[in-house]
């Protein structure tokens, strides 16, 4: 359809009278004020000396009128005539289809102006102001020179289009919904904001809009360049000094920008190379218009340009090879940018992450504490600096170290945050397995000694709310034999089986320790009452009872348990705690192990005074305290002595004259056992020898002396105890070893080596108070024992007690049968010893020969023995 220039000349009026209303769009903030705009340029458009708007019907209430040209309506404040609101009510519902209605006669039922002082309506139309979903209002032009024609609508469509477009975003700036007046807004805030300079212009190139960007750029204003010829700033210099550029929209295809290489111009005439892209735009079915992008390219602009692109790629190179995450976000939080190794870290998508999928990673368990103290920090303006776990898609949890700092913009206004990540996995894991190796017992899992001491001072810190606690002390028995024995794979084996029986005794709550061998503590806090310490102590002794397998062997093990208790009152530190727990277990062991036993003061005296006695045995030896008391053995046939034994005593300058059985464990314990022994074997070898060169003892006579299990371990034994004969000047034949069977239930290869190195020197071996242990047929046979001692407790009730008799009548026949010489002990009276000599028993030692004595005393003994035999 062709277009006349009367057409032309009104769509020019048109579109400045669009401009008109659209530059002034800030300005309008109320909707009347737009309506009012546009029915003056409709009235001038359409040559209507008046008009008015009324407002679209709502169902239930008449419609209002709005606004009047060219008199301002004060329509608030008028109570308006009833006739009036019935007539624009008929016209409201008459236009309800949307379409423009013609009044060329109208009826004055219909709408009567005459209360407002406006000429009486002659012709009119009614033009409906609608969007394809709003109906606004109706714009009513009245009394033109000519008639009014429906193609005019069509012709002001654009107007009526840009009228309604304002009112549209006005309601959306009002109501403050979303989308449509969010994206108005974006674009002009994109616009006015964007530093490139950009210039809006008309089919004719006339400046229309201009933002601060371009004013700067060609040091102008947009009021006192609008309406001028864009070419004026922006022109292409190489067309023969044309001012001329092909930017008139109207030739551009719309669908692909145009970039031109131009010459701009400041107002004050400097030039300076420019480059410009031209989009063209059309709103509605207004004119087609041109905005114009532009850059400026002169050397300066461009280094700058140049510098902000080398540090975008600057960042975006670290960034990428940084060790650490980094992330970007809005003021809503949303990640913007994000680098590379935060996604490798998290194991997600750049895509996943960006927007509020970053917080998907933080680990379920942790996400609202992590997010609430994030946003504490990063509000109150300060740095964020957390370890929190993160969950990877497949379930992997990450240690990691996140830092955060708010983004501040011009404004002073926050606009989110920038982050970084370092992954802290493995710094966390092996923290962890530090920690636990400096808390626990390696072999078992148990905890180790310094956490024990650690949980024991929490115990006594919380003893006023918790109540008393307990603490028992155990210590294996015979583990030391067992390690010997099957060796130390075994031993650990045992200890970790052991471990885990213990830690089955109590509950989750309660503390198990090893402190070292074969020793653990157990801590029980919340004690409802004592007797909780003696259940748990039975149930580890019934619970070890249960042999161990280990490889193919059942192994048998019990404990010893010392038991205390933190009351509040007393010494109650951690240190005394253990020492009274310690004291009580010492007790179970002397009561014959496998039991426990309760710490008391009196328990603690003893150990003291035993610890005293320890303390002096090193002044024992330096002082010679110690002293050889011998008894003698004879034949029980005719009272000739064939021997000596040879008994350790101690001549204590308080205590008197202490028995061995006083002291000797302490000598075992304190390691003084070896030299004290070897002190005695001189003494009792120099003795023998002179009794044997004196003729008191025949030539073949021997001296016992008394082995303690841990003397077999001593790998010097052999070497000292030949040296003392050859120092002596005996020979081994003389020299008998008296063992208990407890030396040899051990049966380590130590032992066994070391018992025949003895045999292997000539030395005799006696198994000493034969019949109180296992008394079992196989070690006489394996150690080839040469004599058995009958323990004195079966001698002692011979004369009444028939099962004493039965039983030693049984061993005299067995000796014999394995060709064992037989000692009886603890003879102490004759008829004791014709009933020995009617069942054949050799040889005999008790206190009937003499009760222990010094050298000098059983030198006399001797003496007179001799005598009377001669
Ligand atoms: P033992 O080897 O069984 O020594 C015999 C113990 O029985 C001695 O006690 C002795 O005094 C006591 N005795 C002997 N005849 C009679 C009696 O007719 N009636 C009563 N009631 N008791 C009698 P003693 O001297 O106190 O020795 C105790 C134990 O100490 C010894 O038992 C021995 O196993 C150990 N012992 C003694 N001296 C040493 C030593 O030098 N080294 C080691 N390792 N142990 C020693
Ligand atoms: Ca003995
Ligand atoms: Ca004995």
């Amino acid at each position: 359809m062709k277009t006349s220039k009367s057409d032309r000349r009104q769509d020019s009026v048109l579109r400045s009278a669009i401009d008109r209303i659209r530059q002034d769009a800030d300005r309008l903030t109320n909707s009347c004020k737009i309506y009012q705009e546009t029915l003056k340029e409709l009235c001038q458009i359409t040559g209507s000396p008046e008009g008015f708007v009324i407002e679209a019907s709502t169902e239930d209430q008449f419609p209002k009128l709005l606004v009047t040209h060219p008199v301002a309506t004060k329509t608030k404040a008028l109570d308006l005539p009833y006739e009036f609101k019935e007539g624009i009510g008929r016209l409201s519902t008459l236009l309800s289809s949307a379409k423009p209605e013609i009044f060329n006669h109208p009826d004055k039922s219909i709408i009567d102006l005459s209360f407002l002082d406006l000429p009486p309506i002659k012709r009119m139309i009614a033009i409906p102001l609608i969007d394809h979903d709003n109906f606004y209002a109706i714009i009513c032009l009245t009394n033109s020179r000519l008639p009014y024609e429906i193609s005019i609508v069509s012709r002001c469509k654009p107007l009526l289009a840009t009228s309604a477009r304002m009112q549209r975003t006005l309601g959306f700036k009002q109501l403050s919904t979303p989308n449509e007046s969010k994206w108005c807004k974006t674009l002009e805030d994109l616009f006015q904001n964007s530093q490139m300079p950009m210039i809006c212009i008309d089919g004719e190139q006339k400046i229309l809009r201009m933002n601060i960007a371009a004013e700067e750029s060609f040091l102008t204003t947009l009021s006192s360049s609008r309406e001028k010829l864009v070419t004026e700033f922006v022109y292409d210099n190489m067309s023969d000094g044309v001012r001329s550029i092909p930017l008139n929209p109207n030739h551009i295809d719309t669908s692909t920008p145009r970039r031109l290489s131009l010459t701009g111009r400041q107002s004050l005439g400097r030039t300076f190379p420019i480059l410009v892209t031209s989009i063209s735009y059309q709103i509605e079915q207004q004119p087609e218009k041109a905005a114009l992008l532009m850059i400026d390219v002169s050397p300066t602009h461009q280094s700058l340009d140049r510098q902000q692109h080398d540090q975008a790629q600057r960042f975006q190179a670290v960034s990428d090879l940084a060790p650490i995450g980094i992330l970007q976000s809005n003021a809503t939080w949303e990640a913007e940018y994000v680098n590379n190794r935060w996604c490798d870290i998290c194991g997600h998508d750049r895509n996943e992450i960006l927007g509020l999928g970053w917080i998907n990673s933080i680990h379920p368990d942790e996400v609202t504490r992590f997010l609430e103290s994030l946003r504490e920090t990063l509000f109150s303006g300060n740095e964020f600096n957390g370890e929190c776990r993160f969950m990877t898609p497949i379930g992997n949890t990450v240690w990691v170290q996140f830092q955060a700092r708010p983004l501040i913009d011009q404004q002073g206004v926050s606009c989110g945050f920038s982050a970084t990540l370092l992954d802290t996995t493995y710094r966390k894991i092996t923290e962890e397995k530090l920690k636990k190796l400096a808390e626990h017992d390696s072999l078992t899992g148990l905890s180790n000694r310094p956490m024990f001491h650690q949980r024991l001072e929490h115990a006594l810190d919380r003893m006023e709310r918790q109540g008393p606690f307990a603490l028992l002390c155990l210590d294996l028995d015979g583990f030391k034999n067992i390690n010997d024995t099957l060796g130390h794979d075994s031993g650990d084996l045992l200890l970790i089986e052991i471990a885990k029986r213990l830690v089955d005794c109590v509950r989750s709550e309660d503390t198990v320790a090893r402190l070292g061998g074969d020793e653990f503590m157990i801590l029980i806090e919340g004690l409802p009452d004592s007797s909780v310490a003696a259940n748990v102590a039975e149930k580890i002794l019934s619970s070890l009872e249960q042999p161990t397998i280990i490889g193919n062997q059942e192994i048998f093990i019990s404990t010893s348990i010392g038991i205390t208790f933190a009351t509040g009152q007393g010494k109650c530190d951690a240190k005394n705690l253990i020492k009274q727990a310690d004291i009580a277990l010492y007790r179970a062991k002397e009561d014959g192990r496998n039991n426990y036993q309760y710490f008391s003061p009196e328990l603690e005296e003893a150990s003291k005074a035993r610890l005293l006695l320890g303390n002096s045995l090193y002044r024992a030896m330096k002082q010679s305290e110690f002293e050889v008391f011998y008894q003698i053995q004879a034949k029980v046939s005719n009272n000739q002595p064939v021997g000596t034994e040879a008994l350790l005593r101690w001549q204590h300058p308080d205590k008197g004259l202490l028995a061995p059985t006083a002291f000797i464990p302490l000598l075992e314990e304190s390691g003084l056992i070896g030299p004290v022994s070897r002190w005695l074997w001189k003494q009792a070898f120099t003795d023998h020898k002179r009794w044997v060169d004196q003729g008191l003892l025949p030539e073949d006579s021997h001296v016992s002396i008394n082995l303690s299990p841990r003397q077999l371990r001593d790998s010097q034994l052999i070497i000292s105890l030949e040296s003392a004969m050859a120092e002596a000047g005996i020979v081994s034949s003389q020299v008998v070893v008296e063992l208990t069977e407890s030396s040899l239930i051990a049966d380590s290869n130590t032992t066994s080596q070391t018992l025949r190195n003895i045999k292997n020197l000539g030395v005799r071996l006696a198994l000493d108070d034969f019949g109180t242990g296992y008394s079992s047929l196989t070690y006489l046979k394996r150690f080839s024992i040469d004599i058995i001692k009958i323990d004195r407790t079966f001698v002692q009730d011979i004369l009444t007690d028939t099962d004493d008799v039965a039983i030693i009548q049984a061993l005299l026949a067995l000796s014999k049968s394995l060709s064992i010489t037989t000692v009886a002990e603890g003879v102490d009276a004759a008829e004791k010893l014709n009933m020995l000599a009617k069942w054949g028993c050799e040889l005999h030692q008790g206190y009937l020969l003499n009760k222990p004595c010094g050298s000098k005393k059983l030198e006399a003994l001797l003496q007179s023995a001799c005598e009377a035999g001669q």
